[in-house]
């Protein structure tokens, strides 16, 4: 049993990195991935802890990207489209120059955020929020969420982010993003692989959702939010050298039902592609969730981790 989708300290989760593995251990997980939004900056610790608990820890993050442009046919994306990366390790590389973009996009948001909840009336302030993230490189919108709810502005995270912080809410502030296919192709060039993160998130039914697939896996999606326009890339040869496209899609997750579950993990290989899996834990920043196990019944196969290295070129 492996987890492929966790967060730390590092970014929204509650737990440290060496914590998750200590609580992958426990779960019998024999590899784990820590996947902190934009930061590979947890992965130093993690590695220790799991060298010393016969882990294997993969390394990762994760990448909220732009919506793609909605395949012909299919209806504007209204959820969100998130990128994880895998074996990309701290230090130099392609990708690593990007994130490092990112947090510093993030922090600026992070401050227009926490104008916005004062100017709001929230009674929440930027040095708040700094208490529950404990530093300003991970901040996020989770904190964010717990230090309206301390300041009696919801009733608890998700209604946080329903009345105050989700996309198309009064404290809403973008931050910069890349597209999917800009994360594949960095991941690529810096030796990982790029795999898209709860589809369902998208929103689109599954026939949508497999055409939009199908685009990240030949290295489009691109052109939402009146962006760059189209990729080009359409050769039918595309999807078999995958150069800027996903290898693989995130089937097995905490949230999913069997049959969803089941549809994701058909999509992949009609695709070409890995399923993969993970709980997507943050520790009490989304309560309910374990290590491993997700919410009781998450099993992750250890032969996905061995599809994914053989992606990597
Ligand atoms: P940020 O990267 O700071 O914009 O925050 C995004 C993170 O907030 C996501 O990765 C989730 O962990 C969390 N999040 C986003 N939307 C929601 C929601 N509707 N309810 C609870 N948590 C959410
Ligand atoms: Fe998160
Ligand atoms: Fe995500
Ligand atoms: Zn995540």
């Amino acid at each position: 049993m492996i987890d492929l989708h966790t967060h730390s300290t590092v970014s929204d989760g509650s737990e440290s990195p060496g914590r998750i593995v200590e609580l992958a251990a426990e779960a019998g997980c024999t590899a784990l991935a820590l996947t902190d939004h934009d930061s590979l900056a947890g992965l130093d610790e993690a590695g220790r802890v799991a060298a010393g608990l016969g882990v294997r820890l993969v390394p990762g993050c994760e990448v909220s990207c732009r919506k793609p442009a909605p395949p012909p046919g299919a209806p504007r994306i209204e959820g969100s489209v998130h990128v994880l990366v895998y074996f990309v390790e701290p230090g130099e590389g392609p990708l690593q120059d990007e994130l490092v973009k990112l947090r510093g996009d993030r922090a600026v948001r992070n401050e227009e955020l926490a104008a916005r909840l004062v100017e709001l009336g929230t009674g929440v302030t930027y040095e708040d929020v700094l208490a529950e993230a404990g530093d300003e490189k991970g901040m996020g919108r989770p904190h964010f969420a717990r230090a309206l709810v301390k300041a009696g502005a919801a009733e608890d995270i998700d209604d946080a982010f329903d009345r105050w912080l989700a996309d198309g809410r009064p404290a809403y502030v973008p931050k910069g993003r890349l597209d999917p296919s800009d994360v594949a192709r960095l991941a690529h060039q810096s030796g990982g692989v790029a795999v898209m993160a709860h589809p369902l998130s998208t929103g689109l039914g599954p026939r949508h959702l497999e055409r939009l697939v199908a685009d990240l896996a030949s290295g489009g999606g691109r052109g939402g939010n009146g962006g760059r326009g189209g990729n080009g890339k359409s050769d039918h040869l595309d999807h078999l050298h995958h150069l800027d496209g996903i290898d693989g899609i995130e089937a097995v997750y905490s949230s999913y039902t069997p049959d969803q579950r089941t549809l994701l993990r058909r999509m992949a290989a009609r695709l070409g592609l890995v399923a993969t899996g993970g709980s997507d834990f943050h520790g009490s920043f989304k309560p309910g969730l374990f290590v491993g196990t997700g919410r009781g019944d998450l099993r992750v196969p250890d032969d996905v981790l061995e599809a994914l290295e053989a992606r990597r070129r």
